[in-house]
């Protein structure tokens, strides 16, 4: 049996017609920027975050960086992160002028160490971005509390998160900006890159769209400077056909991860949906100390499976200027070591993940 990580065909093939005809009435009307398929998506995707503003950019990338343009911060103020995201969570930080610091996660969930959070805000630390990484969301309640006590914009990176949940609410709630990427591999991709940013306040609203299409307020007036960070009609499109099966494949997904947490045998340690929390299976992380021999397997066997992510950020290359030792933050770099992803896409048949099932279990007897 061959088994991808993520199956892009055959998502594409569950809903052909309906994109198939979304995608060509782009074509037939060549509204190709800001066109009418882009609104009715702000206005979609709002809906179904259950939030005020939704404004589509460019790429993940994209929106993470106009969360922080939006949070107006000054040369040298600090934004907190984790350690074990995608660099684009920080790369963005360093756009903005700002001073990148880390704060280690739990072993549990991998999710950000709340009392270290705690701990790492210092006056000048002006931002914080949550990463709500595999789709699983942190105590959201507790952190906006933390924010609103020291004054620190909050930002959630909902790249991997698209309709997880902390206690009924979804990214954009509790944070001041949501930021989701729309990367074709993602819960909801498009077929190019693709991102959005959503917000319940209004004032932020409104300069994020003027940031995403060069601070203007009509064709030819230009209030600020922004950016060409617009997303294409044509991959609105594509998701306004996708949305409204999102909430199904991520039923499936949530199905896929219950058949394994029941049935992968004791040998690895399954992801833990914290109480309160609606995990949206972005990725299935399994754990063990063989990860390697594992990965190694399992590729043999027809079965790709991934690492996210095998590098610590504060052990990259790109960051050796920062100097933080290794050692600085044992749980990310203990995870990075012993995390596998394994495939758990919409369309993963019960043949497939029982053969999924099988091989691990071999691998350990
Ligand atoms: C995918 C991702 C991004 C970036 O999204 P792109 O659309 O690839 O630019 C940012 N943060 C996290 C956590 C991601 O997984």
């Amino acid at each position: 049996m061959k088994i991808p990580l993520v199956d892009l065909k055959a998502n594409y093939l569950s809903i052909k017609p309906e994109i198939d005809a979304a995608m060509q009435s782009v074509i037939d009307n060549t509204s190709f920027i800001m066109g009418k398929p882009l609104k009715v998506f702000e206005e979609h995707f709002a809906t179904f975050c259950s939030v005020k503003h939704m404004v589509g950019c460019g790429s993940g990338t994209a929106a993470v960086h106009l969360a922080l343009l939006a949070a107006g911060l000054k040369k040298g103020d600090e934004v907190l992160t984790v350690p074990n995201t995608f660099i684009a969570t920080t790369e963005c930080i360093s756009y903005v002028g700002g001073k990148i610091r880390f704060v280690d996660v739990v072993p549990e969930t991998a999710l950000i160490n709340i009392e270290h959070l705690e701990r790492a805000i210092t006056p000048k630390t002006k931002a914080l971005i949550v990463v709500h990484l595999y789709g699983q969301m942190p105590d959201m309640q507790r952190i906006r509390e933390i924010a609103d006590q020291h004054d620190v914009f909050l930002i959630e990176d909902a790249a991997q998160a698209h309709a997880a949940e902390w206690k009924g609410h979804m990214p954009g709630y509790y944070g001041d900006v949501a930021a989701y990427s729309f990367f074709p591999a993602k819960n909801l991709g498009c077929f190019g890159d693709g991102g959005g940013v959503v917000t319940n306040r209004d004032e932020l609203g409104e300069r994020l769209r003027l940031l995403v299409n060069h601070g203007r307020s009509t064709k030819y007036e230009h209030l600020m400077e922004g950016y060409n960070y617009r997303l294409d009609t044509l991959q609105a499109a594509v998701l306004n056909a996708k949305l409204p099966h999102l909430m199904r494949w991520t039923e499936l997904r949530r199905q896929h991860a219950a058949f394994y947490d029941e049935h992968l045998p004791k040998q690895v340690t399954c992801p833990v949906e914290a109480e309160g929390a609606k995990h949206a299976y972005y990725m299935y992380e399994i754990r063990t100390p063989k990860r390697d021999a594992l990965m190694q397997f399992m590729k043999e066997k027809g079965v790709d499976c991934g690492v996210h992510y095998p590098i610590p950020l504060h052990l990259q290359p790109a960051y050796k200027n920062l100097g933080i030792p290794k050692g600085s933050f044992p749980v990310s770099e203990q995870l990075a070591e012993e995390i596998l992803s394994i495939p758990i896409y919409p369309e993963l048949s019960k043949e497939q993940r029982e053969y999924i099932v099988k091989e691990i279990t071999g691998f350990f007897h």
